[in-house]
């Protein structure tokens, strides 16, 4: 199967260099087989030789924005909506990029937009409504700078605390910069959010601590009240923020949450203890996100990934790891650069988690 997709792809490309719509073609295929990279080049070419097409440019947006290079992706996409401003798919995926990285009015902006072009502008009303919501939420937030991070709070009797989590960001930041050796490249946004807000905006299971969606959202609660749960919550959403900066969007959560568990200032032994050996699954049985399960098995989830991440890093050592995520941002296809960085086929180690034979 792979021989043949490889060999599939290599025709293509070769066939492409000259035709659109050959390329446009590679360019789905690359997407459907997650080869972000090859997809971007693709579409990218074909958009250039067509110049009337949208979805050309829409389909370079899409592959871009999976690759975490989120200037081009939202290039990308405005190329789509200049050439037919009634692509929906392009001004919604426009929009959660703007959403993402704090952008919300011209996230809503493009949403109106839209909704006048759109054949059925209900449908676009119950997300144009939340984040409404989020931005005059948002509007009444005050902030606090520090050389990496922006704080946003809401009541000014909170700035003391905003203060004390810059603090611990930074700390975290120090230790886990210095631990993987790579840093974000850009300033990181934390939000502070009563409970209430929190789940109104992020919707997250209960057992929800915390979330990062392009911004690190921090509800105040019994737990961030603790000096150690703080600093567990908040260097775990950080080293979610710096994996999507240099790992792009098709990191897979095992990595991910392993890595943010593994990174924890007290390590990862609490969480691992959550699952027996027997009760690991293997990795490749983990959904592709973790925010919809139920408390038990996202227990089960966190601990297998934790587990398999730092049994990587004992055996490979971090900066393989940190080798991997480059290449997953660069879109490198997920199995290959695995064996490559970490000198092992990732259906045996995703398999030898699970009888922790590893
Ligand atoms: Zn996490």
């Amino acid at each position: 199967m792979t021989l043949l997709m490889t060999t599939f792809a290599g025709v293509a490309h070769a066939r492409a260099a000259d035709d659109p719509i050959a390329l446009a073609r590679a360019g789905t295929a690359a997407i459907e087989a997650r080869r972000f990279g090859d997809a971007l080049a693709a579409f990218t070419k074909a958009a250039e030789m067509q110049p009337s097409d949208a979805s050309l440019c829409f389909g370079a947006g899409v592959a871009a924005f999976m690759l975490g290079k989120n200037e081009v992706a939202q290039a990308r996409f405005e190329c789509a909506l200049a050439r037919n401003p009634a692509l929906l798919p392009a001004a919604m995926w426009l929009a959660d990029l703007h959403y993402r990285a704090g952008r919300l009015a011209d996230a809503i902006s493009i949403y109106e937009t839209a909704q006048q072009r759109s054949p059925k502008p209900h449908d676009l009303q119950p997300q144009l409504d939340l984040w409404r919501k989020e931005l005059a939420l948002q509007n009444r937030f005050r902030d606090a700078r520090s050389e990496h991070f922006v704080v946003l709070f809401e009541a000014a009797a909170d700035e003391p605390f905003a203060a004390d989590v810059i603090r611990r960001l930074e700390t975290a930041y120090r230790r886990i910069v210095s631990t993987v050796g790579v840093s974000p490249s850009q300033r990181i946004t934390a939000v502070i959010y009563t409970r209430d807000q929190f789940n109104d905006i992020t919707r997250l299971a209960d057992w929800s601590a915390a979330a990062y969606d392009g911004r690190i959202r921090v509800p105040l609660g019994e737990a961030t009240k603790e000096a150690g749960e703080l600093d567990r919550i908040l260097s775990h959403e950080f080293v979610h923020a710096l994996v999507s900066q240099v790992g792009g969007r098709t990191v897979p959560a095992w990595i991910n949450e392993g890595l943010a568990t593994v990174l924890e200032p007290a390590g990862s032994a609490d969480v691992e203890a959550m699952a027996r050996t027997g009760e690991r699954r293997a990795l490749s049985q983990l959904p592709g996100s973790f925010v919809g399960l139920s408390r038990h098995d996202a227990e089960l989830a966190y601990a297998t990934s934790a587990h398999a991440v730092r049994r990587l890093i004992e055996r490979r050592g971090i900066d393989a790891l940190v080798a991997l995520l480059e290449d997953l941002g660069q879109g490198a296809p997920f199995a290959r650069a695995f064996q490559q960085r970490l000198a092992m086929r990732y259906d045996d180690f995703s398999a030898s988690v699970a009888r922790d034979s590893f």
